[in-house]
C-alpha cells in the first residue's frame, strides 16, 4: 500500500521504512535498551560535563589520564604542524609516514623489548585490528576457540573469518581443553581471549592458556585493549608478565584507552605482520591514521618507558577502589563491575549515582549477556582517594546490599 511499483520491482517508500524502523526502535525501548548520544561540553577527564551538569567521571578508559596530558597534546600539535592533518591515503598507497614507523618500532620495544624477530603494525582502531587478525589468519578450514565473554570486535572477526567458531566457558581451562581435544582436525587453531575482560575486569589465565596452546598446536590471540598501560612492568601488558617471545602468541592492543590517543596495534612474529599487510582488508582498504594521534601515542609509550610513576599511581587507586567497594584485595585492574541484573534496576542506579554527583554508565545487552546488566566503574590514575571513597559510598547507598556481594563474586 505504501509502496510504489517501478518496472515490476517494489520500492519501499520513506513512510513505510519509517513505520518499520519505528517499530524496531520501540522494541529496543520496551526492552529497556535504548541508547542515545550525550555530548560532553569539556574533555571527558576526571569530570564529565554534559547537558549543563558536572559529574565526577568513573566511566572513562583513560586509565592513566593521558588524553589531556600536556606532553601528548604538544606532540600531537607538533606532528600536525610538521605533517599536516591527514595521512592522505592508505598505508600501502602513500600514507605510511616516518611517524607510523617510529611508533611501530616503539611498540616492539615496549611490548617485546625490541626482540629482533618481532614487528608491530598499526590499525585504525581495535575493531579494525581484531577483524584483521581473525580474517587474515583463518578461513573455513580453521577453528577459533573464543572465550564466552569476548568483545564484540572479536566476535565479529570470528563471524567474518568463516572459520568454525567454538565458544568456551569464560576463563574455563577444562572446557577449553575439552574443546581443543574435540576439534583436532583443523588446518589451524586459534584461541582468542581478552587479557583484561572489558566489562568484568577479570584477567585471563594466560600462562595456562599458552601451555594448552602449545600442547594442542594452537596459537593464542590476546586482546590487550584494557591491559596495555595497565598490567605488567611499566604497563607493558599481561603477556609481558610472561616470557612469551618465541611462543605461539599474537598480541593486540589499543591506543585509545590507557594510552590516551586513538588506534590500535598488533605485535607479533614478523611473518604474521607480513601476512596482515598483504591480506587484512580492514588494514589495506582504509586511510592511514593521521599524524596527531600517532605522535600522541608515541609520546605516551615514551612516557611509560621513562617512568613507572603513572602506572603505580593507577595501581594505588585500584587498591583504594577495591577496598572501598569490598572487592578482593588482589584485584589488579581498573574495571569494577557491579552487577544488578535487569535493565531497569541498572539504569535507575545510574540515575541515582548521577544525582549523587557521579557519572557511572549502566551496561546492558548486547554488551553483556541478558540478565547481567551492570554498573561498570573504572578508576584512573587521575582520581583522588577522596573521590574514590565518595563514589564507593554512593554505590553502596544506591545498591541493595545483596547485589554488591554478588557483584564481587570473582
Ligand atoms: C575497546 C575494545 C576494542 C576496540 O578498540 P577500539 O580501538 O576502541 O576500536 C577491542 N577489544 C576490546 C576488548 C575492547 O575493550
Amino acid at each position: 500500500m505504501n509502496s510504489t511499483t517501478v518496472l515490476g520491482t517494489t520500492t519501499m517508500t520513506l513512510s513505510q521504512l519509517q513505520t518499520e524502523l519505528t517499530a524496531e526502535l520501540d522494541a529496543i525501548r520496551a526492552a529497556g535498551r535504548w541508547r542515545e548520544l550525550r555530548p560532553a561540553q569539556a574533555p571527558p577527564a576526571v569530570t564529565f560535563v554534559c547537558e549543563g551538569q558536572r559529574w565526577i567521571n568513573f566511566s572513562s578508559n583513560d586509565y592513566l589520564g593521558l588524553s589531556t596530558h600536556p606532553r601528548l597534546i604538544a606532540a600531537a600539535q607538533a606532528a600536525t604542524a610538521e605533517w599536516g592533518t591527514g595521512a592522505t591515503a592508505s598505508r600501502l598507497i602513500c600514507g605510511t609516514l616516518d611517524l607510523h614507523r617510529s611508533l611501530e618500532e616503539a611498540l616492539v620495544a615496549f611490548k617485546v623489548g625490541g626482540h629482533p624477530g618481532y614487528r608491530a603494525l598499526l590499525f585504525n582502531s581495535g575493531y579494525h585490528a581484531n577483524l584483521s587478525l581473525l580474517t587474515a589468519l583463518t578461513d573455513a578450514q580453521d577453528v577459533i576457540f573464543s572465550d564466552a565473554l569476548n568483545h564484540a570486535s572479536l566476535i565479529d572477526g570470528c563471524r567474518l573469518s568463516r572459520a568454525t567458531t567454538v565458544v568456551y566457558r569464560h576463563n574455563d581451562l577444562d572446557d577449553l581443553r575439552a574443546k581443543l581435544t574435540r576439534y583436532g582436525q583443523a588446518r589451524r587453531r586459534l584461541i582468542v581471549t581478552e587479557a583484561v575482560f572489558s566489562m568484568d575486569g577479570d584477567v585471563a589465565p594466560l600462562a595456562d592458556i599458552l601451555t594448552l596452546a602449545e600442547t594442542f598446536g594452537a596459537w593464542v590471540v590476546l586482546d590487550e585493549a584494557h591491559a596495555t598501560g595497565v598490567l605488567g612492568p611499566q604497563g607493558r601488558g599481561l603477556a609481558a608478565q610472561l616470557d612469551h617471545t618465541g611462543r605461539p602468541i599474537i598480541v593486540m592492543g589499543t591506543l585509545g584507552k590507557a594510552l590516551g590517543s586513538f588506534g590500535a596495534f598488533v605485535v607479533a612474529p614478523a611473518v604474521v605482520i607480513e601476512l596482515l599487510i598483504n591480506r587484512a582488508r580492514p588494514f589495506i582498504f582504509t586511510t592511514a591514521l593521521p599524524p596527531a594521534p600517532v605522535a600522541a601515542a608515541l609520546e605516551a609509550v615514551r612516557l611509560l618507558m621513562e617512568s613507572d610513576a603513572l602506572v603505580e599511581g593507577l595501581h594505588c587507586n585500584i587498591k583504594h577502589m577495591a577496598t572501598a567497594l569490598g572487592f578482593s584485595p588482589d584485584w589488579t585492574t581498573p574495571v569494577f563491575p557491579v552487577v544488578l541484573g535487569a535493565e531497569a534496576a541498572t539504569m535507575r542506579a545510574m540515575q541515582d549515582l548521577q544525582a549523587a554527583g557521579f557519572h557511572v554508565v549502566g551496561i546492558r545487552p548486547p554488551t553483556v549477556p541478558p540478565g547481567a546488566c551492570r554498573l561498570r566503574l573504572t578508576v584512573t590514575a587521575a582520581h583522588t582517594p577522596a573521590q574514590i571513597a565518595d563514589v564507593a559510598a554512593a554505590v553502596r547507598s544506591v545498591m541493595p546490599a545483596s547485589s554488591l556481594v554478588r557483584a564481587t563474586h570473582s
